[in-house]
C-alpha cells in the first residue's frame, strides 16, 4: 500500500452567520431616536452612554423619558413629530412607533437617507438589532440569538458576566495606553504576541488589582530579555479526546488557539480541529488502521521541519497522546532535533466509553485490575506476547484498543486459556460521537455479533464483569 502524504487542509470556512456583530463608535455622532415612550427611554440611555448626540423626537414624553432627559444632558429633546429630513446625516435611526404604517414610513425615510434603522421590538422593520451587552468597557460583548429566545440570551449573558472579572475593564484600558510603548520596541510579530500573552495572563491573575506602571516595566523587561533570542519553534502533543469536542481540556484549547500549524489524526473530529485558531494551517496526517497512512517517520520529520521554521506546532492526537499514540517516537525525534516538546493529556477512549456507558471500569465488587491492551502488533496481527494470565483474571477489566480485526483470534485464545465464555463484553464504536454505537454480549458471542454489525469507525472492546450493568443511553439516543 502506498503511504499517504500529509494532507494540508484548506482554511476552515465560517459557517452561516445569522447576523454580523459589528461595533459602532458613536462618539459625537448624531443618532435620531423617535418616540417618548419608556422603551425609547432605555435606548436613549444606552445611546447616551456611547457619547452619541441623541436627538429625541417626541410630541409627548413618558415619565421615564422625562427623567432620562433630565439626568442625561447630552440628550436633546425636539418637541415635535419627526420628519424625513430629520434623518439626514444621522449615524443610526431608532424608533418606537406604534402603527405598521408609521413603522413603514420611518423605515422608508431612513433608507432614503441611507441610515441604518431599528424599530424597537419590530424585527421585520429592522436593519440591525441590539444585542444583550456585557460591559467591561473598553471591552464590550454583544450577544445576539437572532430572536431565538430572549431567556436563552439572558442566560448566556449571565454566564459571561460571571466569568469576566470587573477588573478586566482597567486592564483593557491599560492595554490601550500601553500599546504605544510596546510598538516603540519594534518587536517582531512573535515578540509582540508573547508580550500580549504575558499581559493577558497577568490581567486575569491580578484582575482585582489595578494595573500599575511597574507591571508595564516588568512586562517590557521580559520582552527585551527574550527578543535577543531567535524565534524558536516548538511542538505540543495535545490529547484531542475520543471525539466529543467538549472533552478537550482548557489547556488543549489554549494550545490550539495559539498554534501556527495543527497536525491531526483521522480519529480527531472536525469540530475538535476547529477549536484551532482560524489562521492556523491544518494538516491531516491520518494513520488509519488498515487504510493508507502517513508513515510515522514522515510525521516526525514534518514536526521537526515545521519547528525548524519557527512554528508553534500542535500535534493533535486522538484520545490521550500517551496511550497507544506513538508519542514516544515524536517526542524523541523533536527533542533530538533540539526543540522543546510539551504534552497536554486528553481523555483516552476507554474513559470516554466508560463515561458514555455509565459503567465504572473498576466496579468495587468485581474488578481489581484495569488493563489497556492493543490487539494490533506492528504487522497488524494479534501480538504474540500478550499475558493471558492477566487477561483471563476474572477480576480484571480489559480494554482492547485497535481490537476489531483480530477479535475472533483474541477471543478464541482467551477462551482456550480459561476465560469464562459468559464474561460480559461490549464493543463501543465511535465512543462519545453523536453516532456512537454499542454491541454487547457475552465474550464468546462477540465475534459473531461484530461480524454482523460491521463497524467502520474506531472501536474499543471492553471485557469483564464490570461491564455487566445496564448502560446509559448513547449520546444520540433519545432519553
Ligand atoms: N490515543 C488514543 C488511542 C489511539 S489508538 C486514546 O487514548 O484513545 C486508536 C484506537 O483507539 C482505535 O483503534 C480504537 O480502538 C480506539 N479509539 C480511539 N477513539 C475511539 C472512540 N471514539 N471510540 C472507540 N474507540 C476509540
Amino acid at each position: 500500500m502506498r503511504p499517504r502524504q500529509p494532507d494540508p487542509a484548506p482554511l476552515a470556512r465560517l459557517s452561516a452567520l445569522a447576523t454580523l456583530p459589528v461595533f459602532f463608535r458613536l462618539t459625537d455622532k448624531c443618532v435620531v431616536l423617535v418616540g417618548g415612550t419608556e422603551g425609547a427611554a432605555w435606548k436613549a440611555e444606552l445611546l447616551a452612554a456611547t457619547g452619541a448626540q441623541v436627538h429625541v423626537f417626541a410630541a409627548s414624553l413618558s415619565d421615564k423619558m422625562r427623567e432620562t432627559l433630565r439626568d442625561l444632558p447630552t440628550l436633546m429633546w425636539i418637541a415635535r413629530a419627526w420628519e424625513p429630513a430629520d434623518l439626514h446625516g444621522a449615524a443610526l435611526a431608532i424608533g418606537d412607533v406604534e402603527s405598521d404604517h408609521e413603522a413603514t414610513r420611518f423605515c422608508a425615510a431612513a433608507r432614503v437617507a441611507g441610515v441604518p434603522v431599528n424599530v424597537i421590538d419590530r424585527p421585520a422593520f429592522c436593519d440591525f438589532q441590539f444585542g444583550s451587552i456585557v460591559e467591561r468597557s473598553p471591552v464590550v460583548i454583544g450577544i445576539s440569538t437572532d430572536g431565538a429566545a430572549p431567556v436563552f440570551g439572558q442566560e448566556i449573558r449571565a454566564r459571561i458576566e460571571s466569568i469576566l472579572p470587573q477588573g478586566l475593564r482597567s486592564w483593557a484600558q491599560a492595554a490601550k495606553g500601553w500599546r504605544a510603548s510596546v510598538q516603540s520596541r519594534n518587536l517582531p510579530f512573535r515578540g509582540r504576541r508573547a508580550f500580549w500573552e504575558r499581559f493577558t495572563a497577568l490581567a486575569f491573575a491580578k484582575a482585582d488589582q489595578s494595573p500599575q506602571n511597574s507591571d508595564l516595566v516588568d512586562l517590557l523587561r521580559v520582552s527585551d530579555e527574550q527578543s535577543s533570542d531567535a524565534p524558536k519553534g516548538s511542538v505540543v502533543l495535545v490529547g484531542a479526546g475520543p471525539g466529543d469536542p467538549d472533552l478537550l481540556t482548557v489547556k488543549a484549547v489554549r494550545a490550539l488557539q495559539s498554534a501556527d500549524v495543527v497536525l491531526y489524526d483521522d480519529l480527531v473530529s472536525p469540530q475538535t480541529v476547529n477549536a484551532a485558531r482560524r489562521e492556523a494551517t491544518r494538516i491531516a496526517v491520518g494513520k488509519r488502521g488498515y487504510k493508507p497512512s502517513c508513515t510515522q517517520d514522515d510525521i516526525t520529520a514534518l514536526l521537526v521541519s515545521l519547528a525548524r521554521d519557527g512554528k508553534r506546532v500542535v500535534r493533535l492526537k486522538g484520545g490521550d497522546p500517551m496511550v497507544f499514540g506513538r508519542a514516544g517516537e515524536e517526542i524523541e525525534g523533536v527533542t533530538a532535533a533540539g526543540f522543546p516538546v510539551e504534552v497536554i493529556p486528553g481523555v483516552t477512549a476507554a474513559s470516554g466509553a466508560a463515561a458514555s456507558l455509565g459503567l465504572s471500569l473498576t466496579e468495587r465488587k468485581v474488578a481489581r485490575r484495569l488493563q489497556f491492551i492493543t490487539a494490533h502488533a506492528h504487522d497488524g496481527r494479534l501480538p504474540d506476547d500478550l499475558s493471558y494470565a492477566a487477561l483471563t483474571d476474572p477480576r480484571a477489566t480489559t480494554v482492547v484498543y485497535m481490537g476489531v480485526k483480530t477479535l475472533p483470534l483474541l477471543v478464541a485464545r482467551l477462551l482456550a486459556e480459561g476465560l469464562d465464555p459468559a464474561t460480559p463484553a461490549v464493543v463501543v464504536e465511535r465512543a462519545t460521537w453523536p453516532d456512537e454505537r454499542r454491541i454487547a454480549g457475552m465474550i464468546a458471542q462477540l465475534p459473531e455479533r461484530i461480524a454482523q454489525a460491521r463497524p467502520t469507525g474506531p472501536c474499543l472492546v471492553l471485557i469483564g464483569a464490570a461491564l455487566a450493568g445496564p448502560p446509559l443511553p448513547s449520546p444520540g439516543e433519545p432519553t
